[in-house]
């Protein structure tokens, strides 16, 4: 059995009143709360270690490469990758997919071929992948959806064709919690030669990853949603098309020599960090995925998947409230709408009780539009979150529906 209460006290900004009660965040989904270990690495990298990495003879930038260089084999592990040469450094998942739309889409997508993302993505897996179909003359095609927040495999299978280059899946849906079998996905789309990107911003998270066994050619995630810093995350890529990739950014760090004539890039990984990166941040990253590996990450699960359970149960006994995402395979994620009240204002009062919770289109406006609605208020679980704040969660909704809902 897990003590919550002891791995709560690990998480300094959860012991604190909001409009006069304790705080109950339940906004994981949007980033998590960062534990004292990654509070701490950051301190202590900037009072004692702070020095530009790769580059200095002097002792406190080799410090500063070592830690550095150790979140990447860090960050490998926790992929299962087979090497660090295929573990990129980025700002997060956005700039992940925006590398990838930007680098492989200049090099390999011509007129006429086609990407293929699904109904539920983020903003962030459509936008770059139209700009880049409207500067190729590619086409850009869409998997549909159930009512209930599955993706339709059939009809996937039917936009599949020679003339597919790419496809961009989400892992799990942030505004859903839908699991897909991402791995029944990229089969198929290696059949047709096709290329597959993993947005695993939701996925990371939640559960065991395994990039290998998936044999996705792309994944990316944030730092910031597993317990991690802003501004931070990490783009896998198998080693054979990275190098067929020209860089994204120029600058220093991604190249070998430079004259005015000619460049010669650098090596994998640093061919896709052009300048100085973000040194702290990436640092303080091992020490979430220590954080996530010391609980274990069947156990992280076990607790939200018992925590889901029960607020699903919970949510669903109360009158007014749907739940929208019924997929048979959630992560912890519960979006609903109440009848007769607008989403924002569902979320407002519950911010007045203390509880943290988002509203809004999720940055999945296409998704909202497919199911008729322009938002929802989304409650979404971490490992720290206990049944008794799901209570107060479930308590303060009915007197607010009691007392508002019209
Ligand atoms: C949060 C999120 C993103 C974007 O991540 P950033 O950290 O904002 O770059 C992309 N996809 C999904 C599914 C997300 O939840």
């Amino acid at each position: 059995m897990l003590d919550i209460a002891k791995i709560r006290e690990e998480f300094p900004i959860l012991h604190q009143e909001v409009n006069g009660f304790p705080l109950v965040y339940f906004d994981n989904a949007a980033t998590s709360q960062k534990p004292k270990k990654v509070i701490e690495a950051l301190v202590k990298y900037y009072e004692g270690t702070n020095s530009n990495v790769h580059r200095g003879a002097h002792t406190l930038a080799s410090q500063a490469t070592e830690q550095f260089e150790q979140t990447r084999e860090a960050a490998r592990a926790f992929l299962n990758a087979s090497s660090t040469e295929e573990v990129i450094f980025t700002k997060g998942t956005t700039e992940g997919l925006n590398l990838v739309a930007s680098s492989f889409g200049r090099s390999q997508i011509q007129e006429g071929d086609e990407v293929i993302i699904s109904t539920m993505e983020h903003h962030s897996n459509i936008v770059p992948w139209q700009i880049l179909c409207e500067e190729k003359k590619a086409i850009l095609k869409v998997i549909p959806m159930t009512d209930e927040g599955e993706l339709i495999f059939e009809e996937y299978e039917k936009l599949l064709s020679e003339k597919t280059k790419l496809v961009s899946i989400v892992h799990v849906s942030n505004s859903l919690g839908t699991i897909n079998p991402i791995k029944q996905y990229i089969d198929l789309a290696h059949r047709y030669g096709a290329v597959v990107m993993v947005d695993g911003a939701q996925s990371s998270p939640h559960f065991q990853l395994d990039v290998q066994d998936l044999d996705c050619d792309f994944f990316v995630f944030s730092a910031h949603k597993i317990y991690g810093p802003t501004g931070m995350g990490v783009l896998y890529g198998k080693k054979a098309l990275l190098e067929k990739m020209p860089p994204y950014l120029g600058g220093g760090e991604m190249i070998k020599e430079v004259t005015f004539e000619k460049t010669t890039y650098n090596d994998l990984p640093f061919k896709f960090e052009a300048g100085t990166p973000n040194i702290g941040d990436t640092i303080a990253l091992k020490y979430a995925l220590d954080f996530m590996n010391e609980i274990g990450r069947e156990k992280i699960a076990a607790h939200e998947q018992d925590l889901l359970a029960y607020a699903t149960e919970q949510m669903k006994a109360i009158d007014r409230v749907k739940i929208i995402g019924e997929a048979r395979n959630k992560v912890g994620v519960i979006s609903f709408n109440v009848e007769g009240m607008h989403h924002f204002d569902v979320g407002m009062l519950m911010d007045a009780n203390g509880i943290a919770i988002r509203t809004g289109h999720h940055c999945t406006q296409p998704l909202m539009h497919r199911l008729g609605i322009d938002g929802t208020v989304r409650a979404s679980f971490a490992i720290y979150n206990t049944k008794e704040e799901v209570d107060r969660m479930v308590g303060s909704l009915r007197k607010i529906i009691a007392k508002f809902a019209k």
